[in-house]
């Protein structure tokens, strides 16, 4: 197997952890790097577990394109779903996950999940972790009642994009990882590319990620902005929102991506290797924000390890 190399490439997660905490960004890009061998130094191994820690709302989000996935793969075989037995089914896998990561599984075992929650013991009622499996099946329950998704079964499943044509691309030499949770082809030639939604949403950042996504239809798909529809669909509600794109707004997208790898590259003690420095990247100053991150205990001590309020 060919050795593994931290090379640079840009998500919208990378670009939304940068914004939020350039100290983060580092513990998370580079910090963390090489932390999966088993037999790593101590001190790498530890950020790369932190580095796995997901929130319990971020956990739900996964769940649930997870079973959207699934149950359109399902549909895709030409197959129907039994949507009770299969969100029983989905929410019985969850409090597997949650026994796992409650029991620090994921320690030895990074790659099973690893809830932030678990790891700082916050002490959570049982009703907080009721309303969020009640949320993941509200949202397939509203998944599998769409008008959307009669539409897309109405199409043939050939047309469709589940795990996409492609995940990366280069963009002005950046390979970049962007790609839409569903895309499919409409009976009249239009493309359309959707994003499902488990929650409140910045306006700004879910605009942003579908002018990615209009960047990936033109340059993965050679599909100019006016023949794509960029659907947001928020499952909770569940509501549908229609963005339109035009080569205006997408210039617009690729001034952002390029500010976005600029800044990037300019905190790197050597941009060609992609070599980083912790002492280069301040920390925040937002300390609320310091509560809530996964690497909160190597990096801000002071506010308390496990078991600490936060
Ligand atoms: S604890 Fe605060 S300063 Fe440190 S990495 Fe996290 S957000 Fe940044």
């Amino acid at each position: 197997m060919p050795e593994l190399t931290n090379d640079f490439s840009w998500s919208r997660s990378r670009d939304a952890t940068f914004q939020e905490c350039r100290r983060k960004y580092f513990y998370h890009y580079y910090g963390a790097w090489g932390g999966w061998a088993a037999d790593a130094p101590a001190d790498l191994r530890r950020l790369y577990i932190l580095k796995q820690l997901a929130s319990r709302q971020m956990w739900a989000g996964r769940v649930v394109h997870d079973a959207v996935e699934m149950a359109l793969h399902i549909f895709g075989e030409g197959r129907d779903v039994p949507v009770e037995p299969f969100i029983a089914d989905v929410i019985e896998r969850m409090r597997g996950e949650w026994r796992s990561s409650r029991a620090g599984r994921y320690r030895e075992s990074p790659k099973t999940l690893a809830l932030f929650e678990h790891e700082y013991v916050l002490d959570l009622k049982p009703e907080v972790w009721q309303a969020l499996s009640r949320n993941v099946a509200t949202c397939l329950r509203n998944f599998f009642r769409l008008p959307l998704l009669a539409a897309i079964r109405a199409t043939p499943p050939e047309h469709w994009s589940i795990e996409h044509w492609s995940k990366l691309f280069e963009f002005e030499g950046t390979p970049m990882w962007i790609a839409p949770d569903f895309g499919f082809w409409t009976a009249d030639g239009r493309l359309t590319l959707v994003d499902w939604k488990t929650g409140g949403a910045d306006p700004d950042a879910a605009a942003f990620q579908l002018g990615c996504y209009a960047l990936y239809a033109r340059e993965v798909l050679g599909v100019e902005p006016a023949r794509v529809d960029l659907l947001e669909v928020n499952l909770r509600e569940p509501q549908v929102t229609t963005h339109v794109w035009d080569d205006r707004r997408l210039e617009a997208i690729r001034e952002q991506l390029r500010l976005s790898i600029r800044a990037m590259r300019a905190y790197l003690v050597d941009p060609a290797a992609n070599v980083a420095r912790v002492e280069d990247f301040e920390r925040s100053e937002n300390v609320r924000i310091c509560r809530w991150c996964n690497f909160r205990v190597v990096c801000r001590p002071e506010l308390g390890a496990a078991g600490a309020p936060v």
